[in-house]
């Protein structure tokens, strides 16, 4: 099996700004196995929050052995290698897990999604993110959000009511909020969501620091939308602390080291009542593509990392009106733009 990888800046189509940060470009990995004349795709989006790096994702992808698997079985029995020799690093294994994935359903000639048996045609809204920004960005965010009956709005700053404000008045549409840990204190976090009940919010993405689980069933006990964890669990052994804390979790491929282990914490999570979302970091269409497969399992969708950058090198899932359709091409079903296109 031959492996490639190349450094990729994805840039941000507008300056994106989170609880934690602000960010005009965001660097990737495209990585690309190949065997058989068949090239398997895949990238790593790494996070700082999770101490990850381009770099780090280029060490680990230097010293990996990567053998040949033909079915999911096998990637599965090297994932579980890869785990045992470094730990952590769960981007880069994305990175491997993705790629390997794309190899099989095309040497197979099948979509992901048809290989394992998923229906097409149920596929949860995607929601539009917003993040944190002036009323009057904001305004020209929500305009160009038009076409998406859903929008994610990034809060925990000392605008939040503001911004919800800002939005209320200028559209009804259902508006789920994503506090990225920025709320300190279970009082506070209680405060705001109380105040949010009145808006016509469908759920709160992580309102407190990701260790605070204790916090988080106290809260869960006082509040009536549904709270979905996003930075207190990466992998499946993570699932364990968030029942009873959270009402859901966002399962994102960066995280959860791929599309392997993402569809065990979907079947556990759902034996343990929790609602599943999936969602993503600014990604390339190569992983968009790849999340997309997992989407007929999934209550809510928020997919939209592609869509936020300027120069995808890759074309894929395409998003409609919040609705992203499964294509029929084989494997994650993304392609390389030619040359002439970037
Ligand atoms: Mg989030």
């Amino acid at each position: 099996m031959n492996l490639a990888y190349k450094k990729y800046d994805l840039k941000l189509k507008r300056p994106f700004t989170i609880s934690r940060c602000t960010r005009m470009v965001s660097p990737v990995m495209i990585v690309e196995l190949e065997s058989e004349g068949i090239t398997g795709y895949g990238e790593a989006a790494p996070s700082a929050r999770y101490a990850e790096s381009v770099e780090t994702v280029e060490e680990f992808l230097r010293g990996a052995e990567i053998k040949e698997c033909a079915t999911e079985s096998e990637l599965q029995e090297m994932m579980r290698e890869l785990d045992g020799r470094s730990p952590g690093n769960n981007a880069a294994k994305a990175a491997i897990d993705i790629a390997m994935h794309d190899w099989i359903g095309k040497r197979n000639r099948t979509p992901l999604w048809k290989m394992w048996g998923l229906n097409g045609a149920k596929i949860p809204l995607s929601s539009f993110t917003i993040g944190i920004d002036s009323e009057e960005i904001i305004g020209q965010k929500i305009l160009e959000a038009d076409d998406f009956p859903v929008l994610k709005i990034k809060l925990g700053s000392e605008d939040d009511r503001r911004i919800i404000d800002k939005i209320r008045s200028v559209t009804d549409k259902p508006i789920r909020v994503d506090a990225n840990e920025g709320w300190k204190t279970p009082e506070k976090a209680l405060e705001e969501i109380k105040w949010l009940e009145t808006k016509n919010v469908e759920l709160v993405e992580q309102p407190l620091p990701a260790s605070s689980l204790n916090e988080m069933r106290w809260l869960r006990e006082r509040v009536n939308i549904p709270l979905v964890a996003d930075e207190s669990l990466s992998r499946h052994s993570d699932l364990r602390g968030i029942v009873g804390a959270f009402d859901g979790i966002n399962i994102k491929l960066m995280k959860s080291a791929g599309l392997s282990e993402a569809k065990r914490m979907i079947t556990s999570a759902r034996a343990q009542g929790l609602k599943v979302m999936i969602g993503c970091m600014i990604e390339s269409s190569v992983g968009i593509s790849a999340a997309s497969q997992l989407l007929p399992l999934a209550d809510y969708a928020d997919l939209d990392g592609n869509i936020l950058i300027s120069n995808d090198p890759f074309s894929g899932a395409k998003c409609v009106a919040g609705r992203i359709s499964l294509s029929d091409k084989f494997g994650i079903g993304a392609e390389k733009r030619s040359d002439d296109d970037e």
